[in-house]
């Protein structure tokens, strides 16, 4: 009862962005990745996006307030429409510039749990239009965007999206990059969904290939690598106390994560959140 408390208030505050900067100070940084692929950062998760003769692609759009001074950012790539706008998934970091972008006719599209969990009845033209229950391909700007739902990592409506022809994956936030990832469990996340979609990621991709993190800095395969050891570091260290059956305050008193919290504990997630969510989740889900 009380992690679901905890973590319903914390996927709240998230996902209304009560935990952003003050936006008039927030500037957007635009990172090339490679040819026609860029990454932007902001307030909220990484954007990405591929400019072509064929228009403007975009994965995510931050928070509404920065939704101006983005698309003048993306201006400078290129003044083609945008024709589509993907979101990861459903968090207000992620889709709050949705009902602006809507405005502007631009095509939204998500899984189809992204479409349930906006769908508040309030929200008129910044609902995807189209979504999708597994896979789908874009052919657009010479190459193949390719989008795949990972069923319960982040929440329960994580989509990755590979530029194929161009070697780079967006992962949405099933990666935190150099930083414990937020799981939202309420959201139908888990963290055993987190370790399986990057394990599934690192075997599809290779050394060359740029994995835009849909938090921290641009990565590869070796930091994806990095990211997906620690992670299965801390499951291994997590797993035996919760099958000891200890409670969350008596497995925070260990300090079980100790040797991480000071490199991986200074992002999103405080070190003590962190636990809190992980360590609950994987002792509810000891069984499964
Ligand atoms: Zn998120």
């Amino acid at each position: 009862m009380k992690k679901t408390l905890l973590t319903s208030a914390f996927a709240l505050l998230y996902s209304t962005g009560v935990f952003a900067q003050d936006f008039d100070k927030v500037e957007i940084t635009t990172i090339k990745v490679t040819d026609d692929i860029y990454m932007m950062m902001g307030a909220g998760g990484n954007l990405g996006l591929s400019i072509g003769e064929d228009g403007v692609f975009l994965i995510d759009d931050q928070y509404a307030p920065l939704t101006t001074k983005i698309l003048a950012a993306i201006e400078k790539l290129s003044t083609d429409d945008i024709h589509f706008l993907f979101n990861t998934h459903y968090h207000g970091d992620h889709t709050g510039g949705n009902e602006n972008l809507g405005d502007k006719g631009i095509n939204i599209i998500a899984h189809d749990n992204v479409y349930t969990r906006l769908d508040d009845g309030k929200m008129k033209t910044g609902m995807p239009i189209i979504t999708f229950n597994d896979k789908l391909t874009f052919h657009m700007n010479g190459i193949e965007i390719k989008t795949e739902h990972y069923h319960s990592a982040h929440t329960d409506g994580d989509s990755v999206v590979y530029f194929k022809g161009k070697n780079v994956i967006h992962m949405g936030d099933i990666v935190f990059n150099e930083a414990y990832p937020y799981v939202d469990v309420p959201g139908g996340g888990s963290f055993k969904g987190v370790l399986a979609a990057v394990k599934d990621t690192l075997g599809r991709i290779d050394d060359e290939t740029q994995v835009i993190p849909g938090h921290g800095p641009l990565t590869n395969k070796a930091g994806l690598q990095i990211y997906y050891d620690v992670l299965m570091d801390i499951q291994n260290i997590l797993t035996p106390i919760a099958k000891q059956g200890l409670s969350l305050e008596a497995a925070k008193k260990l300090k079980p994560l100790n040797k991480y919290d000071d490199d991986y504990g200074q992002g999103f997630m405080d070190p003590d959140t962190f636990i809190s969510i992980v360590y609950m989740d994987i002792f509810d889900n000891l069984d499964k």
